[in-house]
């Protein structure tokens, strides 16, 4: 594995360009037994064949010498600069939680099957009154022979409709406190008892669930970590979901660019375009400026990765900056859209693009932890702030 990252970034470059499945809009999922979903299969496999998804797991897993957190950053920003298929989050956080508290046996079931993708995953921890403030879940897995029968909803589960197994936290007793009465568990999502209902965005598109367990029987080949364990296994793999948002900065220059198009392919009543408005030049300006901003500071969070080698601890000041940012953009594109009396042809997909961000971008503010709990989690770990 090439430790020099500017080689590794034109290799992961050129398979994309080779064989790179294209994503056309973010936050699109694809119906379970599509021919999408078998392309997108194909696609993550081929990327764990290739060695870059899987490389930092331990060796006997499949993982390989040499390789860094910053190898990890390098291929979601060349992903997402390639405007490729990313892989998918749920997964990569289910094989981090079964390689840090999974049984050999669970090791050895679950972790070739993420490599061939035969097994995606989705996370069945956020319920209808449990999004922030996880600890007060309230589904629960009462004790049943030697396992457990588990009842409850969980909701905003990415991919539950085309997922294989499902990694879910429930409650397994509701006398202790309660971050230390959670259990998780491993799930196969075919199991009776499981229904899934897909929710329909504003986007138009379906990426989220609703999952309703009733009486799922588990028995204890299903459990992750220890009994009541729980809460452990969730919060270990959180800061590495966050880590990497801010990879999306990659993105900001050519939305940039977007917007400049967008604005001169805007027209207004007298006929002249957007971008010969002061008040229009003026508000690019101060997009351009927040746009090199975020590129600074996700900038100082890759220094960092390269300096310490681990995964950053400032990954939140970057999602921050990066989901805020991109939610500030998509405001202006709208405004420009808006107050136009018609669009150019040439403007038209550009235009097509910012309306499906605009109804998406919010989405990133939410997921992963929404921005105000980013905000306290910067203040108490980062700045160490005195809670107020
Ligand atoms: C794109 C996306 C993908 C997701 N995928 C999954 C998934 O696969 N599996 C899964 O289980 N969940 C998933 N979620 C759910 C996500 O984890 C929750 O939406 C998130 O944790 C927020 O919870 P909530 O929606 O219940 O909002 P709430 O927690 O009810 O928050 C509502 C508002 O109140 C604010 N708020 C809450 N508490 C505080 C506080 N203490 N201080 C200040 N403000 C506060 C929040 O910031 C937010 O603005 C996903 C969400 C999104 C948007």
């Amino acid at each position: 594995m090439p430790t020099d990252i500017e080689a590794y970034r034109e290799q992961i470059r050129s398979f994309i360009a080779d064989q790179g499945l294209r994503l056309h809009r973010e936050g699109v999922r694809v119906p379970r037994d599509s021919d999408e979903e078998r392309t997108i299969r194909g696609w993550l496999r081929s990327l764990y064949e290739a060695g870059y998804l899987g490389a930092g797991w331990p060796p006997g897993w499949g993982g390989r010498p040499g390789h860094l957190p910053v190898h990890d950053l390098a291929l979601m920003e060349e992903l997402i600069r390639g405007d490729a298929y990313r892989p998918l989050d749920q997964v990569m956080l289910a094989s981090h939680a079964i390689i840090a508290f999974g049984t050999e046996k669970q090791k050895q079931e679950l972790l070739p099957r993420i490599r061939s993708a035969e097994h995606i995953w989705c996370q069945l921890f956020s319920e209808p009154d449990a999004g922030s403030d996880l600890a007060a879940l309230r589904t629960r897995a009462e004790p049943d022979g030697d396992g457990f029968l588990v009842t409850g909803q969980k909701i905003w589960s990415t991919d539950a409709q085309w997922a294989d197994m499902g990694m879910l936290v429930a409650r397994t007793d509701p006398a202790v406190e309660r971050h230390a009465g959670i259990t998780a568990f491993v799930v196969p999502m075919n199991l009776p008892g499981i229904e899934v209902r897909p929710i329909r965005e504003m986007t138009g598109f379906a990426e989220f669930c609703e999952v309703f367990l009733d009486g799922v029987r588990l028995g204890p080949e299903h459990v992750l970590g220890d009994v009541n364990g729980g809460w452990k296994v969730l919060t270990s793999g959180l800061a590495s979901e966050r880590a990497f948002v801010g990879a999306n900065a990659v993105q900001l220059d050519r939305m940039f660019s977007d917007l400049i198009s967008l604005a001169t392919a805007a027209r207004q009543p007298d006929g002249t375009t957007a971008l010969e408005h002061e008040d229009v030049q003026a508000h690019l300006a101060t997009a351009l400026a927040r746009v090199e901003e975020v590129k600074l500071i996700v900038r100082d969070t890759v220094d960092r990765i390269l300096d310490d080698n681990e995964h950053p601890s400032d990954g939140p000041v970057a999602k921050l900056a990066y989901t805020e940012t991109n939610v500030a953009l998509t405001e202006l594109a709208m405004q420009l859209i808006t107050s136009s009396t018609s669009i150019d042809d040439d403007g038209l997909e550009i235009a097509d693009r910012w309306y499906h961000n605009y109804l998406w971008g919010r989405a990133l503010t939410i997921s992963g932890g929404a921005s105000e709990i980013i905000r306290g989690i910067i203040g108490r770990q980062l700045l160490h702030l005195p809670r107020a």
